[in-house]
């Protein structure tokens, strides 16, 4: 992929760079590298707030295409966007589940009816929407899920239960329990995959993708508190939770194709913005070493560079994956690559910080020696666990990348 700008491309570049720097201000000034997932250090109407101001910029749906009220960017603006963002000084982005996740799925699965109510408000922003797939027995082997959903004809599918005008009648009954689900205490509906068919012939069959509203009496939602000090995650029980009949993306007991594409958008272009702000990371560990002199240290001299060639190598293959995406249009297993090995060099590079900081990373909020850039030591290091494990372990892209890009044998199922 050439990353030459096309006299469009500057003029989008030169559009996005002017936006952010007139709307970085106010409550949303001075909070360049926090926010976002595991911490809670930004209040979260702020991060609403930000999430609202991009959307009212036109920010919002970037990829998505204009005949659903998105911007419909090429790949090559994605990326300029991207950048720009990292380079600004700009908060850290609010995993929008809405806009990342179940919007592209409804423009690829959903009913003109779903994509009409749900589209408009995940672009406003006005909705939130958080992720129901895993339970405690089931995170890898997501087709283990327990949660059940029973068909009640006799409900009348109204608004109460999230239906829309026109609704014609019958609902689901929901019972089970989700875990992990991100910011599930703030979110108005869940995309939830549950099971309908308990005596399908194989677990993978008689599952349906189902989208409940979250502000109901049969639904509790339980925050767990993360070792990095913040409640992104909870638990969710559904206990005769209620959603509309018509509240079905896909055919019943036809879910798990709906579901895994979910993940694809999950595991592709969505991760993109973050990686590429990597590279100010980056920088700011390195100037702690500089700075506090442990950049004369040879074995953290050698870890820096190690940190430097990895950074190298996760543009390049970021290019490649974005080449083959944009000539086939779809990243498929091939971005298994990307999620593997970001994941794993973010881990090391907080790894890293933890040895420039010394004691003094110990602390929340990093010592004296260290820059702005790596003052959340202690917070990125323990949150930095996580990426190697949600969106698909180390173990299962492997596996992705074994049997769908190297041609190895099943995992026997
Ligand atoms: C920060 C964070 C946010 C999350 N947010 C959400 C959310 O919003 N919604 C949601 O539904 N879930 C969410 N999750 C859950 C996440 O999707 C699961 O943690 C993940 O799928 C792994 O499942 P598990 O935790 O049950 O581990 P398990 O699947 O039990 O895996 C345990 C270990 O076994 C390994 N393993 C499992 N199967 C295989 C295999 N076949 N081959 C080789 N190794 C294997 C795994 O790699 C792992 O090391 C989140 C997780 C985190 C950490």
């Amino acid at each position: 992929m050439e990353l030459t700008l096309t006299p469009q491309d500057a003029e989008f570049r030169d559009e996005v760079r002017t936006w952010l720097h007139e709307h970085v201000r106010g409550p949303f000034a001075g909070l360049k590298g926090q926010g976002g997932p595991g911490t809670d250090e930004v209040p979260f109407d702020v991060e609403v707030g930000w999430e609202r101001e991009l959307a009212n910029g036109g920010w919002i749906g970037l990829s998505w295409p204009a005949e659903f009220g998105g911007r419909g960017a090429t790949l090559t603006q994605q990326v300029v966007f991207h950048m720009e963002y990292a380079a600004s000084e700009a908060k850290n982005r609010l995993p929008n589940m809405g806009e990342t996740l179940l919007g592209p799925t409804l423009i690829a699965f959903g009913t003109p009816a779903q994509q009409a109510r749900f589209l408009p408000k995940i672009l406003s922003v006005e909705e939130l929407w958080c992720q129901g797939y895993s339970e405690p027995d089931a995170g890898s082997d997501l087709a283990n899920v327990q949660t059940r959903a029973v068909l009640d004809p006799g409900g009348d599918g109204g608004a109460d239960a999230g239906g829309g005008d026109g609704a014609d009648g019958g609902e689901w009954v929901i019972n089970g329990q989700k875990v992990w689900t991100s910011y599930g205490q703030h979110s108005d509906w869940c995309f939830v995959v549950c099971r309908t068919d308990p005596d399908a012939p194989t677990k993978h069959r008689g599952i349906s993708y189902l989208l409940v509203p979250m502000r109901q009496p049969g639904i509790t939602v339980r925050p767990l508190t993360q070792m990095s000090g913040g409640e992104e995650f909870n638990e969710v029980f559904f206990d005769g939770a209620r959603t509309a009949a018509e509240n079905i993306v896909g055919e019943v007991n036809g879910g798990w194709k709906v579901a895994m594409g979910t993940l694809d958008f999950e595991r592709g272009a969505s991760t993109l913005g973050q990686q590429l702000g990597y590279a100010r990371t980056y920088q700011g560990v390195l100037t702690a070493a500089q700075r506090c002199g442990k950049a004369d240290d040879a074995v953290v001299r050698q870890e820096l560079a190690r940190s430097y060639v990895g950074l190298e190598i996760m543009r390049y293959n970021n290019l490649r994956v974005l080449s083959a995406a944009a000539a086939s249009g779809a990243a498929g297993p091939a971005s298994s690559i990307g999620k593997l090995y970001w994941s794993q060099w973010h881990r090391h590079l907080s790894e890293l910080s933890m040895t420039i900081a010394g004691i003094g990373g110990q602390v929340y909020g990093g010592s004296a020696d260290t820059s702005p850039d790596v003052a959340r030591n202690l917070t990125a290091f323990l949150y930095d666990r996580a990426h190697t494990i949600y969106a698909g372990s180390s173990e299962i892209q492997r596996n992705v990348l074994g049997e769908g890009v190297l041609g190895l044998p099943r995992e026997p199922r």
